[in-house]
């Protein structure tokens, strides 16, 4: 991952802590980052309305804006699963043999086990922007994909 992906990637714990507080969606089906784009499929059993969506990205570049910790814990699994419960996973499992967890938080917005590198505060990734978003009915999920701004 280059400097733009770290920015990107991180992007997504803020989106999703955005999805969670607008649309209560839990779970994280898939992530995808090429450069500056993103997209965040999440599993959700209704389609979310344009306001919603709009709202999920002005929340989201208020917490960039805010520029707050995004803080890492690494901790034994069985204590991270004790602590925070399965609001850490996501729909793709971590494998069994995984036994320490690097749990990125962002205080009163996003926990998520994740390994990959990310930006020491929302401010580093930048202001971000929706580009599309789509509800599959079929499967119940949510895919939503954003840009970095200033490329
Ligand atoms: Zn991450």
């Amino acid at each position: 991952m280059d400097d733009t992906e770290v920015r990107t990637h991180t992007a997504l714990h803020v989106v999703k802590g955005a999805v969670r507080k607008v649309l209560g969606a839990k779970w994280t089906a898939s992530t995808w980052v090429s450069k500056g784009h993103g997209r965040l499929t999440v599993q959700l059993d209704r389609k979310p309305g344009e306001s919603d969506m709009k709202e999920i990205f002005r929340l989201a570049n208020e917490k960039i804006v805010q520029n707050v910790p995004v803080r890492v814990e690494t901790l034994p699994r069985e204590e991270a699963e004790r602590k925070y419960g399965d609001e850490i996973y996501d729909l793709f499992p971590v494998p069994e043999e995984v036994k320490e967890l690097k749990i990125v938080i962002i205080d009163g917005w996003n926990l998520n086990a994740c390994n990959k590198p990310h930006t020491s505060t929302t401010g580093g990734i930048g202001e971000i922007e929706m580009d599309d978003w789509r509800f599959r009915k079929m499967k119940n999920l949510l895919e939503i994909s954003f840009n970095l701004k200033d490329l």
